[in-house]
């Protein structure tokens, strides 16, 4: 079915978005939620599993500290009030990846309750209210094989691997967020990219996307101005930051194009499709009594003592807002140049390539200038564009020491990202070192001067100003690659000037 799409523009002009997000986080702790077993991620399928995790008869969990530590901490640095008893509940549903037909989780008595995350979208400051923070375990995984799509429709078999079965998951869920109008993707991006900063600098969880370690459902609904919010869809697993964005305005899109044909919204989970940055859908959505949720009757209550909690806030580290402001203050940028900085997702990346000693302005050129450039081109976030801060910062070091000009080390970068190598050895195989031994210069500069007997004349007459069209001849010759003060000063002595 093809449906012509409405302007997102008039959409924004006539229907309000309301949207919400649901973040699951795998927690980088050794061992898995409920049982000894080992957390890494990869290794050959069922070999990181055990009674526990695979639901035997007769098997009992045990909760992992390490894990509802974390998770607490989370809440705090979420500014969310910590409960001070809560239990774990069972949630029932059958699901092939799920060895115990049911998922421990936490249902009416979360871990962490109330709390926000204030982001900033184009300067402005918007406050997302964090409704909840709880602890449970993830599945497994289905591989669903024979298909062309890799899923389950036109797969001839389906494999299960129980390596993830158990390892701890912190769902984040915030309030519904209305009054955003046409910025509901960018919020929505701002908001993970923030969450994910935060949970980075807790130590938490790698969160990387890519691997599943961090993963959003994105809740998105519309509505007419004065009526009540609409019925609202839920996207699930959308695992980049640029596809949050994406499926906020696509599915503001499809879902402004069915209200205007007359029609109503589905509520229902969806697939957000990365090739063509539309969403299908998938099931129509349970509600919470379908999963008959119930205390697990294995489990001791938690009761985290509140002494404990002041501990782990008091030692809660540098949060990312405040750490940002510190570098934009140490690097001496203007609230704007901080703003291009942090919309590019450049503030790791230029504080790791200073820390790696290059000048914060140098890195910031890198960055801002070349790398994100390449990154828009490619479509893909600045971080994975193929070059790392080291060797940003060594390729500024080779600049610095004379050996690279700028337009030599912009061809020594596009190596680098091309996967050539590090940057002095691109340098050296491919010949691209500045020529400044004037032995080596001599030759093309006075082969530049022959060429042009008229400038080379005013040059000895006293208008050394005119030494600039030589010193383009000369680079022309060497294909850039001379260095141009030591080729101007060859030039004036040449000509006696
Ligand atoms: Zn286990």
């Amino acid at each position: 079915m093809t449906t012509t799409l409405p302007a997102y523009d008039e959409v924004v002009a006539r229907y309000e978005p309301v949207i919400g997000l649901e973040t699951h986080v795998e927690l980088g702790t050794n061992t898995k939620m409920f049982c000894g077993c080992p957390t890494d991620f990869g290794g050959e399928p069922n070999t990181r599993v055990c009674p526990v995790c695979l639901g035997l008869p007769g098997s009992l969990p045990v909760a992992n500290k390490a894990a509802i530590e974390a998770t607490i901490r989370i809440g705090l640095a979420l500014n969310c009030s910590i409960a001070e008893w809560c239990r774990f509940a069972r949630k029932n549903y059958f699901y092939p990846d799920m060895p115990k037909n049911f998922q421990i989780s936490q249902y009416d008595e979360p871990l962490c309750v109330d709390g926000y995350l204030d982001v900033e979208v184009n300067g402005e400051m918007v406050r997302i209210g964090i409704e909840r923070v709880h602890l449970e375990e993830d599945t497994g995984k289905t591989l669903h094989v024979g298909g062309a799509t890799g899923r389950i429709h036109g797969a001839t078999e389906s494999l299960v691997d129980y390596n993830r079965a158990g390892i701890p998951l912190v769902e984040i869920v915030t309030k519904p967020i209305p009054g955003i109008g046409a910025l509901a993707p960018e919020v929505a991006r701002a908001y993970v990219t923030e969450l994910r900063d935060v949970l980075r600098s807790l130590g938490v969880s790698d969160v990387r996307m890519e691997e599943g370690s961090l993963r959003c459902d994105v809740n998105t609904s519309l509505n007419l101005p004065g009526v009540e919010w609409g019925t609202r869809t839920e996207t699930k697993n959308v695992n980049s930051l640029r596809s949050v964005e994406r499926a906020v305005r696509s599915e503001m899109l499809r879902q402004a194009a069915v209200l205007d044909a007359g029609g109503r919204i589905t509520q229902e989970t969806r697939h957000f499709h990365e090739d063509t940055g539309d969403t299908t859908p998938g099931r129509s959505k349970e509600t919470a009594t379908d999963y008959r949720y119930f205390p697990e009757p294995d489990l001791v209550p938690l009761a985290p003592d509140p002494a404990w909690v002041a501990e782990l806030k008091a030692a809660l580290p540098e949060l990312p807002r405040l750490h940002r402001r510190r570098l934009q203050e140490a690097w001496g940028l203007s609230d704007l140049d901080m703003q291009s900085v942090l919309n590019a997702g450049a503030v790791e990346l230029i504080e790791q390539t200073v820390a790696a000693g290059t000048s914060p302005s140098a890195a910031r050129k890198w960055w801002l200038g070349e790398l994100s450039r390449r990154a828009n081109e490619t479509g893909v976030e600045l971080a994975d564009v193929g070059a790392t801060p080291t060797q940003v910062a060594e390729l500024q070091g080779l600049v610095d020491a004379g050996k690279l000009n700028d337009k030599l080390a912009r061809t020594v970068l596009e190596g680098v990202v091309a996967g050539e190598g590090s940057p002095t050895e691109i340098m050296t195989n491919r010949g691209l070192e500045v020529v400044s031994d004037t032995g080596a210069l001599a030759a093309a500069v006075d082969e530049a001067i022959a060429a042009n007997p008229e400038i080379a004349d005013k040059i000895r007459s006293g208008k050394v100003a005119a030494a600039g069209a030589l010193v383009g001849a000369v680079m022309k010759t060497t294909r850039g690659q001379a260095d141009a003060k030591t080729v101007r000063e060859l030039i004036l002595e040449r000509l006696g000037a």
